[in-house]
């Protein structure tokens, strides 16, 4: 996907920085940080959105989620995060390429307005 940013953020052809990668994902930080630590974690493999999720690509958010879990343990979030996923116009999703944001570091209002 030559127009996709979080794709080119995968090939490196744009800048991040870099959190985790593993074969399959990719974590970089938010470059609009809600919290004090704000991590967007992809898979690496292109999937517009939540919605898009079926029974031969669902692997992918099995392996976002085995990443999220490394990367709490890494960045010693053992105080606890949010993950969040943005799907659709109404869901507030302004990149087409399927992510989680990882929040944490401070305390996070619930529900979440
Ligand atoms: P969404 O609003 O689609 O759920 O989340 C997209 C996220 O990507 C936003 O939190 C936004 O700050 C972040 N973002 C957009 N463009 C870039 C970029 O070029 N680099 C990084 N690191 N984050 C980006
Ligand atoms: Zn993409």
């Amino acid at each position: 996907m030559e127009d996709c940013l979080f794709c080119n953020i995968v090939a490196g052809k744009v800048p991040s920085k870099k959190v985790y990668e593993d074969e399959y994902v990719y974590a970089f930080l938010d470059i609009a940080p809600q919290a004090p630590f704000h991590a967007v974690v992809i898979p690496k493999r292109h999937i517009a959105s939540a919605d898009e999720i079926n029974a031969e690509n669902s692997i992918e958010v099995a392996r976002v989620f085995e990443a999220i879990a490394k990367i709490a343990r890494q960045e010693h979030l053992e105080n606890g995060y949010r993950v969040v996923n943005n799907c659709g116009e109404d869901g507030g999703q302004t990149v087409q390429h399927m992510h989680f944001h990882l929040l944490a570091r401070r305390n996070l209002a619930w529900p979440p307005g």
